[in-house]
């Protein structure tokens, strides 16, 4: 007989890459991805993609397959072997007799998980339960906190909940668009182009960027405020200064809706406009000019991402420029409001299900008694532990000093990520037991893993996503699971339930076949709360396709807008104004350290590139990495553009080509996030820094949010000579 072509289908689901949560139409024959499109009915890029979302299809070939992905369970039994080839069996009894009997001998928290906010929600739904639930440690912390960790904090400090106020439509009513630490071209290219959209439709819209770097957005701004790094505060403080002077906050709205407005008011006097413009090293005028635009706007849209958030002071800043925004009250109408944008394609998904060390289901704080009843009672256990758990930076250090002795990893790479690299590295080379589950086996992570635990990826997972203006979108999986892989949250529950044996439970807590049925039980726990998505089903998700929340039983949409109303969920109701005080960077550049070291994302790469890397076309912006310096540091240090340089911080050191940063300030240096060890090995080891760029970051964090200072490190910068 013969065979029937079979004909490709297309079907829907989201990028895998960064917070926009770009819809996709995969057009696959059930056995490979043949093409990738941008869903024209997604409300979030209306069909549109870009450089990466376009090539996703080419990170899913059968040939790289092969090479890249781990298919198989691995372990070995000595840290001294190489891992070999074993079966899901034998590798589930050994992590769970392990975890078992180092629970016995050192307690709950001597095991810690390290998650990622490129899991699904399902995923660490299960994980936040199994670590929280079952073993009875707040152990389990994410990646994200590397990402949006002090945008929660903000919100949380000042609207009461960590819940971003606007949406993308806000966008195209705004007048004024406030951009800050964000290279949004870059980093939320679809969100960018909705911008320059907005900009063709309304002459009369202006776009105002703050940033250490002209970057591609801060080219095309109205106005550039190139802000010193870490002088954010000082900034905000200062226009909410200029805009108190100027009559220009909205005093009726405070009076009704906020408290705390006098004590700012009495710390914002002091940031007179010349000692802003000192500290933030700016002109008088352009600040002057920053402060009307914003106060004098019909609506002021802000938008912000990691320069406000990877910083010893991130909470800070987060909750100046709210403060700003309560004042002049541009917020809770439309075209206005404090907007985060996320990094990751499912960070807020893992914010939702409290998968942070600090925090609970549904957005319910860890240090709150009764929010700590309500979820051990929706997951039938005695009680949530009280202590908090560590946070991403503390975790590592703890397995460093002996206090974790397990730690799982989930998806993500911390051999590339965390700061200060050298001590990340020597705490995974001590664990007692190193655990990585991945979809890649090629991530400098891997090298470290004692066991390596075979997961599926996009295209061949299914659940729910929430991306940046609080859009939950449900999808199917298009291609089958590779080899011997399987999906995050089935490796979890799996795990899950032979602990319980182990450690003599009678009934277990996860009952869950599907991910439907984890997504009922999340669902159910929000109910009453801020985030309420108890009338989400899958059914509602599939027939009438992404949603925004809250959305409570009974309710027909989403919520566009938070707060248009003027309450908000604190006790009161009321907005809380925070005392916010300009803090210096961490680590300030000094006569042996003078350069100013920002790090940040390129255009056409994501994070540690085990997918975009795989994509030729992906190096075509940029090949290589580099420090790009401005042509004043460039003239003094009689360097030429490929020149090789040692940058070295007080953690590490690394060989760079210089590249040429136009418009790039004296005495600042830039360089991309995105490679690793296999970079920097290829020309030969460095002295101790061999890691890439997070060698020579600072693993300072901010107090409240515990979100490291990626941000910023001090660096100097010679000419490497050869023999
Ligand atoms: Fe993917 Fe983000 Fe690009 Fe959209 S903007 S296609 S979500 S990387």
């Amino acid at each position: 007989a013969s065979a029937v072509a079979q004909l490709p289908t297309e079907t829907k689901a989201t990028c895998c890459y960064c917070g926009v949560g770009c819809g996709v139409l995969i057009q696959s024959d059930g056995e490979k991805v043949i093409a990738v499109r941008g869903d024209p009915d997604h409300p979030a890029n209306f069909g549109r993609l870009c450089t990466k979302g376009s090539t996703l299809h080419l990170t899913a070939r059968p040939a790289l397959q092969q090479q890249s992905r781990a298919l198989y369970p691995e372990m070995r039994l000595a840290r001294s072997d190489e891992r070999e080839r074993t079966s899901w069996a034998t590798t589930m009894d050994f992590i769970v007799n392990k975890f078992a009997a180092t629970i016995r001998d050192h307690g709950p928290d001597s095991v810690g998980f390290y998650l990622s906010g490129q899991l699904l929600t399902e995923d660490y739904y299960v994980f936040n339960k199994l670590a929280k639930g079952l073993i009875g440690t707040n152990n389990v912390d994410t990646n994200s906190r590397l990402c949006m960790s002090s945008a929660v904090a903000g919100y949380k400090q000042t609207l009461g909940a960590d819940a971003p106020p606007p949406c993308y439509e806000d966008i195209d009513q705004a007048q004024v668009i406030f951009i800050v630490g964000s290279n949004t071209a870059y980093a939320h290219p679809i969100i960018y182009r909705r911008i320059e959209d907005a900009r063709k439709a309304n002459p009369l819209l202006k776009v105002i960027v703050a940033d250490p770097r002209r970057t591609d957005t801060a080219r095309e701004a109205d106005l550039f405020l190139p802000i010193l790094p870490g002088t954010d505060v000082a900034l905000f403080n200062g226009m909410l200064h200029i805009c108190l002077w100027e009559d220009l906050v909205d005093l009726e709205y405070i009076e009704a809706h906020t408290e705390g407005f006098a004590e700012l008011k009495q710390t914002v006097r002091e940031y007179t406009p010349k000692f802003v413009a000192d500290i933030c090293g700016i002109k008088e005028e352009d600040l002057m000019q920053a402060a009307r635009m914003f106060g004098k706007s019909k609506a002021t849209l802000s938008m912000y991402c990691q320069g406000l958030n990877q910083s010893s002071s991130g909470t800070a800043k987060n909750a100046a420029l709210i403060n700003l925004h309560l004042a002049t009250h541009q917020i809770g109408k439309p075209g206005a409001g404090p907007f985060s944008l996320t990094g990751q394609p499912n960070a807020m998904g893992g914010r939702e299900v409290g998968g942070l060390a600090t925090m609970l289901s549904a957005h319910r704080d860890l240090a709150n008694p009764q929010h700590r009843a309500e979820i051990a009672k929706l997951w039938g256990v005695a009680d949530v532990p009280a202590t908090p758990g560590k946070s991403a930076v503390e975790m590592f250090e703890a397995v460093h000093t002996g206090d974790i002795k397990i730690i799982w990893i989930v998806c993500t790479n911390p051999a590339q990520s965390m700061p200060e690299q050298a001590m990340i590295r020597e705490a995974l080379r001590n664990a007692e037991l190193v655990i990585v589950q991945e979809a890649y086996k090629t991530t400098a992570s891997c090298d470290y893993a004692d066991v390596l635990l075979p997961a599926s990826t996009w295209s061949e997972k299914e659940g729910t996503v929430t991306n940046s203006e609080r859009r939950i979108t449900r999808f199917k999986s298009v291609l089958p699971k590779l080899a011997e892989t399987k999906h995050d949250w089935e490796i979890a529950v799996d795990f899950a339930r032979k602990l319980e044996g182990a450690l003599g439970k009678p009934s277990s807590i996860f009952p869950f076949e599907t991910t439907e049925e984890i997504w009922n039980e999340h669902r159910e726990s929000t109910r009453g709360r801020d985030l309420d998505i108890t009338g989400l089903s899958f059914k509602l998700l599939e027939e009438q396709g992404p949603q925004q929340w809250p959305f409570p039983e009974g309710a027909t949409t989403g919520k566009k807008r938070l707060y248009e109303d003027g309450i908000f969920p604190t006790a009161t109701g009321r907005a809380k104004f925070a005392n916010t005080v300009y803090q210096p960077v961490a680590e300030p550049v000094d006569a042996r350290y003078p350069f100013h070291l920002t790090t940040g994302r390129l255009r056409d790469q994501w994070h540690g590139m085990s997918r975009t890397g795989t994509v030729a076309q992906l190096f075509s912006h940029a090949s290589e990495p580099s420090v790009v310096l401005s042509k004043v540091d460039m003239e003094r240090r009689l360097l030429n553009v490929g020149d090789l340089v040692h940058v070295t911080s007080k953690r590490g050191s690394q060989i760079f080509p210089v590249a040429l940063g136009d418009d790039m300030r004296a005495g600042q240096a830039f360089i991309g996030m995105h490679w690793g060890e296999e970079y920097v090995s290829g020309r030969g080891r460095d002295g101790d820094g061999t890691y890439g760029v997070n060698a020579l970051t600072t693993p300072a964090y901010d107090p409240s949010s515990k979100q490291p200072e990626l941000k910023h490190a001090a660096v100097k910068i010679l000419k490497a000579e050869f023999p």
